[in-house]
């Protein structure tokens, strides 16, 4: 199916047919569902702290990576400040590395979860849904937490 044919059906609903022109696309990827995530957030030297994306991919269904990323911020952001202002050490830098990546591992866990419910949704109602292919996505959904060490410097 063409990729303005997949807008017009996403835009018409359930109502049915688009109610908009669709004159160009301009652009187009392949989305792919993907879960991963750093082995540490902290670099080897303790300079570099990952936050966000750059430490881990969830699958949107959920709606918790932004929260996620906004969490790792959140707590690196408080300790840095925190020495940068004589209240605090190395150690609570080092601490980073405890808190928030247990949380975004059970997040990016659950989003899988969430993405395998929803694909037996879609599974059940076919006709409704016919430009996603469900059994394109079938094996990744159920895929473990993969690990990408980036903090290497
Ligand atoms: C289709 C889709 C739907 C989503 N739905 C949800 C949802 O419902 N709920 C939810 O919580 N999350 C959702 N997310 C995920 C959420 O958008 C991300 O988890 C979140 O934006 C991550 O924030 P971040 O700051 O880590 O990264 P980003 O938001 O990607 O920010 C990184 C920034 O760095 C900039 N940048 C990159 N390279 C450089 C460079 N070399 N120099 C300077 N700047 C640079 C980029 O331009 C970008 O502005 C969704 C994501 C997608 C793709």
């Amino acid at each position: 199916m063409s990729t303005q044919k997949v807008v017009a059906e996403a835009l018409g609903g359930s109502a049915g047919s688009c109610p908009y022109k669709i004159d160009k696309v301009l652009v187009e990827s392949t989305w792919r569902p993907n879960i991963y995530i750093v082995d540490r957030y902290t670099s080897a030297r303790g300079r570099i702290f990952l936050t966000g994306d750059a430490a881990h991919q969830s699958i949107p269904t959920g709606g918790d990576s932004m929260n996620t990323a906004v969490g790792d911020s959140f707590a690196i952001g408080g300790k840095l400040a925190a020495v940068t202002h004589g209240f605090g050490g190395r150690t609570l830098l080092d601490s980073y590395e405890y808190g928030p990546r247990p949380v975004a591992v059970r997040n990016i866990k659950r989003s899988g979860v969430h993405f395998s419910v929803h694909r037996q949704y879609i599974e059940w109602i076919p006709n409704k849904v016919k430009h996603y292919d469900a059994k394109s996505i079938n094996s990744s959904a159920n895929t473990p937490v993969r690990t990408k060490n980036t903090a290497s410097k």
